[in-house]
């Protein structure tokens, strides 16, 4: 079987290329490396002794991508490309319609012309918005979307579903992530953001390294017993083996699986669970919330234990303890090399 990665050489898609390579998949890349690093890709080769075929390739652009699939017979492809940051989305939202949509469009159409049906994904569990309960199955209602990110992956899901109406043989599965955090345990690939984070962990990695003062912990009153909010972190390395559970079943349509540990984390218990696993004090402040943050976010992920046989097996302490591992080994990210 050989897959096509689009944004593969990112955090999520360099740590599913490394379970693919290892179970004995071809994997080939296109990415443009706009967030990312060839230094990535290299290091994959690395783990696995394997080799990846790889492309610096902007995937909204269809003759690139027809070269791509004319150079090797593509069996299912898994969608990553497109721009994640809900700040910036607000910001320059044209620049987030144009990418995440027009990156998918133009995937689209080319699998199309190459009889190419099987797809994954990278949905959010953003497009639940602010939950009326939780935990949040995939038939839990979902919402408009606050920021132009999350509007942009309801709209992919919506493309997906209209894709698969047309042909009814194509394999649609969408993955709703919850909040991928940690890295592989070998510490050679992990996430490596751009300027000052925006999310948590990679947050309190820096603050831990010295290349950041503090940690602010966004609201303290929120309706949970320590008044920080709650979400559902699932290591990477469990989310990369849910794309290969993924790629493993077989199931024409549209099928949306919630990926998380169905457990949810306050971000006090978060930051207690990094200074206890691996020894090392955040200092922290209370801040005020952040906007567009909603106080409580965590998964059923019975589904995709029925169906995919997939379920998260690793805690709390691992991923705090391969997240510090990665940026310890890599305080300058991919940069240094
Ligand atoms: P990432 O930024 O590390 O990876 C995305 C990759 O896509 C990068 O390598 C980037 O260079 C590439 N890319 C962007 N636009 C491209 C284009 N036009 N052509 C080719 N390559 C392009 O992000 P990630 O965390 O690995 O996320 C992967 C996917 O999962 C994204 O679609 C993201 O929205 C989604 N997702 C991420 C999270 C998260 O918290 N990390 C949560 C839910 C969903
Ligand atoms: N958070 C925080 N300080 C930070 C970054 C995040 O307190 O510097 C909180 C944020 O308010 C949220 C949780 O950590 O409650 C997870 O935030 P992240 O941005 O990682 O994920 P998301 O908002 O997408 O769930």
């Amino acid at each position: 079987m050989r897959v096509l990665l689009t944004g593969g050489a990112g955090y999520i898609g360099s740590h599913t290329a490394v379970e693919l390579l290892q179970s004995g998949i071809e994997v080939v890349i296109a990415d443009d490396l706009s967030n990312s690093s060839l230094n990535a890709v290299k290091r994959v080769e690395a783990i696995t002794g394997k080799s990846v075929v790889f492309y610096l390739a902007d995937v909204s652009d269809t003759a690139m991508l027809r070269t791509v699939f004319r150079e090797n017979r593509i069996d299912a492809v898994i969608h990553f490309a497109g721009f994640k940051a809900v700040g910036e989305s607000v910001a320059k939202p044209l620049k987030y319609y144009r990418n995440n949509l027009c990156t998918t469009l133009s995937l689209l159409e080319v699998m199309n012309e190459n009889g190419c049906g099987k797809i994954v994904f990278s949905s959010s569990a953003t497009v639940y918005g602010d939950p009326d309960t939780v935990p949040l199955s995939e038939d839990s209602p979902v919402k408009s979307g606050t920021n132009p990110y999350a509007r942009t992956k309801r709209m992919i899901e919506q493309i997906l579903t209209d894709f698969n109406a047309a042909d009814k043989g194509t394999e649609v599965t969408i993955l709703r992530y919850f909040n991928p955090v940690g890295a592989h345990p070998s510490g050679m690939i992990g996430e490596n953001p751009n300027g000052v984070p925006n999310n948590l962990m990679p947050y309190i990695t820096q603050v831990a390294v010295g290349k950041l003062p503090k940690l602010s912990i966004f609201g303290s009153d929120y309706p949970t017993p320590d008044g920080t909010c709650i979400r559902d972190y699932v290591h990477v390395v469990d989310l990369a083996k849910g794309h290969m559970a993924a790629l493993n079943h077989s199931a024409p349509g549209v099928n949306i699986y919630n990926l998380g540990t169905g457990k949810g984390y306050s971000v006090l218990e978060v930051v207690d669970a990094f200074e206890r696993v691996n020894g090392v004090k955040i200092p922290r402040v209370m801040a005020p919330r952040r906007a567009g943050d909603v106080a409580v976010c965590y998964s059923s992920s019975e589904k995709a234990a029925a169906v995919l046989g997939w379920h998260a097996e690793l805690s709390m302490d691992d991923m705090v303890r391969d997240a510090w591992n990665w940026q310890i080994k890599n305080p300058d990210g991919y940069a240094a090399e």
